[in-house]
């Protein structure tokens, strides 16, 4: 089931079942963000958010990529939401709960993305106070989640900087290949500038190491790399390689309604376990 990390990687280590809440919301908004594509940010947000919502946790899903892969992936057609997108939220205004659709998952909505969100970024240029757009068009919703995931585009740009402007933290995905470091300390980096300007009380969570391929002396290696960049910083979950993924994408449900006792399934179950620690230990402090 779970990676095996190695006797010279970190001890593996266990996550207590979260205690069930006793009432809901407002949501912690989190941005799940590396401009680099392909290292598991949409397959996080679906998945994730599909633990967390089975841990009893109320989920809102935010498609901040004009590509829409994550509208996509809960089985929705990314083009069906030309003038009800997220976009059209940050443009126009309106009531955002009218905007937001109930997945497959009981307890995780989605508010959707279309192409035209594309255009938000160059419009969003001209507009007073532009880096809070996003955090104005989903305001109201908090309330009413637990967690709010920002599935954001493979970009520094302004969507992005409007997604680190409206969260309280950052998940950084990263993919377990030769280059994964490439382009994360300019992802820190942006991550300061907002801090610093605009967004004090941001904080990063932590890095997962995704498409681990523990059969590999390379995989190991450069996951023992991870953990020396990072540190503490680097969660102890990992999410293995495995096909399930794009198939299950295609299925448009996440792996751990699709194949609950896959190890895919079981990493993001723990990842929500140990997430959801590092958020309790993070509000007692
Ligand atoms: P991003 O949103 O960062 O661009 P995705 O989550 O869309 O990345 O993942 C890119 C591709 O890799 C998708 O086809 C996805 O199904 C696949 N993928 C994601 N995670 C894994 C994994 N752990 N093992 C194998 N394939 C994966
Ligand atoms: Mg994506």
């Amino acid at each position: 089931g779970e990676p095996d990390l190695g006797p010279t990687l970190r001890p593996k280590r266990k996550f207590p079942q979260p205690p069930p809440l006793e009432h809901h919301g407002p949501a912690r908004v989190v941005a799940l963000c590396n401009q680099k594509g392909g290292v598991g940010k949409t397959t996080t947000a679906i998945n994730l958010g599909a633990a967390l919502a089975d841990y009893g946790r109320k989920v809102l899903l935010i498609d901040f990529d004009p590509q829409a892969a994550l509208t996509d992936g809960l089985g929705f057609r990314g083009r069906d939401f030309e003038e009800s997108s997220i976009y059209s939220l940050l443009m126009d205004g309106g009531d955002a709960a009218d905007l937001v659709v109930q997945t497959p998952i009981p307890g995780m909505d989605l508010l959707p993305s279309h192409i035209n969100l594309s255009a938000a970024e160059l419009q969003l240029v001209t507009e007073v106070a532009r880096e809070q757009a996003l955090e104005r068009a989903i305001k109201p919703l908090l309330p009413d989640y637990d967690v709010a995931l920002i599935d954001c585009q493979p970009s520094l740009g302004m969507l992005t900087i409007n997604a680190l402007t409206a969260a309280n933290s950052v998940i950084i995905p990263v993919e377990c290949e030769y280059f994964a470091l490439r382009g994360v300390a300019l992802l820190l980096a942006t991550i300061e500038k907002v801090q610093r300007r605009i967004n004090p009380d941001l904080v990063i969570d932590g890095v997962v190491a995704t498409r681990y391929d523990g059969r590999t002396v390379h995989g190991k290696e450069i996951l023992e790399r991870l953990i020396e960049g990072f540190g503490e910083q680097l969660f102890y979950s990992v999410i293995g390689r495995t096909v399930k993924f794009p198939e299950t994408t295609a299925g448009g449900l996440p792996i751990t309604t699709i194949a609950p006792s896959s190890p895919g399934a079981k990493a993001y179950r723990q990842l929500a376990r140990e997430v959801l620690l590092r958020w309790a230990s993070a509000s007692t402090q």
